[in-house]
């Protein structure tokens, strides 16, 4: 690998959200940034587009390491200062009253939450009034349209004068620049022998009898889910975390188990109408934790498993501090 220094072309393979985050890294601390994606349009065949845009470091360290929460919290400072959309009104936690042992249990096995009762429930979410006597609220963390945000980062690189050149499938030690970052995730499992693909699938549906501020986990007892609410009353309605690499449509069992606990946490989503059903493989290694590696001239970023958008802008960093020299005052980005 060259030093800082000596980088000036960079080129980013897999127009994701790592790709896409790693790139506007790179071009803000000056580089020549080229990225070249295999799909005709943005996000056709990125896992990113199917995510839920959920920026819950906190949440997540019910079953995360805690590099998850500490890398995480890089993201709640980014994603705003580059989406403007990002929406930062916290995490709500429930679970019916028969369940209040499983909020305890979330409890103790994160931070940064506030317990609320009934009336705090019926505060936050008016919709839930009545519903819910007992929650966790995690008010520092965030949440984004996952397909806005990869179009408004194409967006500003394009302004930056960063090209994607989609239809390219390219081969990452082929590639003739300073330095290559491959960000292809699950695609470049030949090359990860130990990555693989854990299966997530997800409903979108348009719910005009509902409306919630932020992502509401909802912990049933046997099937976990969470809410993440989009404009115009749509939902992003997920997700399934199986250990299967099948990457065929969702399973009518996965569909009625999503269907099932939306429904258990507001009828009104029996009345919605199905946009989407949808299913992708996180790239994930065996620890579920991301891993930047440098062979010669590529540096290989993956392994984002659920954390894709929460873990991108570190990793991003850490990519971009092999390689660049570290940004300028003057680079500093406005939003
Ligand atoms: C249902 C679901 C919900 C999720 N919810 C969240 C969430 O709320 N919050 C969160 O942070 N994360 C979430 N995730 C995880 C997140 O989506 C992934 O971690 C993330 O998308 C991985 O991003 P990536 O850029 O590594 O891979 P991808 O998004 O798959 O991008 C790889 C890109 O590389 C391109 N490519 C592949 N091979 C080549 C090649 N040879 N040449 C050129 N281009 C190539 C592909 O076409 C693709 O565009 C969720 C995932 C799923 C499935």
């Amino acid at each position: 690998m060259s030093r800082p220094n000596d980088v000036k072309r960079v080129t980013v393979v897999g127009a994701g959200v790592a790709g896409l985050v790693t790139a506007m890294e790179c071009a803000e601390r000056g580089a020549e940034v080229e990225i070249l994606e295999r799909s005709q349009v943005l996000g056709a065949q990125a896992c990113s587009w199917l995510a839920g845009g959920m920026l819950a470091p906190w949440c997540e360290r019910e079953s995360a390491e805690i590099e998850v929460e500490r890398r995480g919290e890089l993201a709640l400072a980014w994603w705003p200062r580059h989406v403007r959309e990002t929406v930062q009104r916290g995490t709500l936690v429930v679970a019916p009253a028969r369940d209040g042992s499983e909020i305890a249990r979330f409890a103790r096995r994160t931070k940064a939450h506030v317990p609320v009762d009934g009336p705090g429930i019926a505060t936050l979410e008016p919709d839930l009034a009545g519903r819910f006597q007992q929650g966790l609220f995690f008010p520092r963390e965030a949440h984004l349209d996952p397909r806005r945000a990869l179009e408004v980062l194409a967006g500003r690189l394009a302004a930056l004068g960063v090209t994607i050149r989609f239809g390219t499938e390219a081969e990452p030690h082929a590639l003739d620049a300073d330095a290559v970052i491959d960000c292809r995730g699950f695609a470049a499992r030949a090359e990860l022998p130990d990555l693989r693909g854990v299966r997530g699938e997800a409903i979108v549906v348009h719910a005009r009898g509902v409306t919630l501020s932020r992502p509401v986990r909802f912990l049933h007892p046997r099937f976990p889910l969470y809410i993440v609410p989009r404009a115009d009353h749509r939902f992003m309605i997920g997700a399934t975390m199986i250990e299967s690499e099948h990457d065929g449509p969702p399973t009518v069992r996965s569909a009625m188990e999503l269907m099932a606990a939306a429904f258990s946490l507001h009828p009104a989503f029996g009345e919605a109408e199905i946009l989407e059903l949808e299913a992708g493989l996180r790239p994930a290694f065996p620890d579920n934790l991301p891993r930047l590696t440098v062979t010669g001239r590529v540096l290989s970023l993956n392994g984002l498993f659920r954390h894709g958008f929460l873990l991108s802008p570190a990793l991003a960093q850490q990519a971009a501090d092999r390689i660049l020299p570290a940004r300028t005052a003057q680079q500093g980005v406005c939003a």
